[in-house]
Order: C-alpha cells, then structure tokens, then sequence
C-alpha cells in the first residue's frame, strides 16, 4: 500500500475538455464517460444532475444489483462534491457594485473595479 495512495475517485477529460471521465481507484475499478444526454447503448446510470454515466469500462469483476447501485452512488456523490468545488461563487464590491468572479477560492484581497480591500464590508455611515 502506497503511503498516499491516489484519491477513491479521479475525474478526468480529454484534451480538448469535450469529454469527461470518473475514475474508480479502488476495488471494484471501473471508469465510465460523463454524458449529457443517454447513449442509449449499454448500461447506464442517471446522476444527479441530469447528466449519464455511460460506457462502463470495469479492470475488476462489476458488482451487481445492490452493490452495483450502491457504488454508483457514492460515485454520483463524489461527482456532485467536486463540481461544487469547481463552481467557484460570484464576488460583489459593497463599495462599487463590482461583480467579479475569482480565479481561486480563496478571499480576494483587493476589489478588481475599485482595488479596496473592504470590497466585503458594507460602507458605514
Ligand atoms: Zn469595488
């Protein structure tokens, strides 16, 4: 056992970011594409939100019935926790009404429209 082994569950596109992968780390391992709209080939699973994990590809014996659901929902959990992560939320100055979306998560030190640095704390009177 490495002593940091990779996360359960990598997500993954390909090179031009127009198709999207989860990848299964651990026992049973599996990788299945991120689909918009059902394939209709095979066997799926309907996620969340909306989207279809379709094209299954297993490096272990699937589980079947209980467990199969089972992992796909925990599968459709970690999916839903990273696109949240992804989502970074939308900044408003209280000072300029800037709107601003950050690059990283964490607080912006200075406003990008008016370059306070009190851009989250309302004006006092
Ligand atoms: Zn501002």
């Amino acid at each position: 056992m490495a002593k940091n082994p990779a996360p359960r569950w990598l997500f993954a596109e390909d090179k031009d970011g127009n198709r999207q992968f989860i990848l299964h780390t651990k026992t049973p391992g599996f990788y299945a594409e991120i689909t918009d709209e059902s394939q209709l080939s095979g066997f799926e699973y309907a996620l969340k939100n909306g989207q279809t994990l379709s094209e299954f590809v297993w490096f272990d014996n699937p589980p079947a019935g209980k467990d199969l659901e089972l992992l796909l929902e925990v599968a459709d959990d970690a999916l839903e926790q990273y696109d949240s992560e992804l989502e970074l939320p939308i900044h408003t100055c209280l000072r300029c009404s800037r709107e601003w979306i950050p690059r990283a998560p964490d607080r912006p030190k200075v406003c990008p429209g008016c370059h306070s640095p009190y851009w989250d704390k309302p004006r006092r009177r």
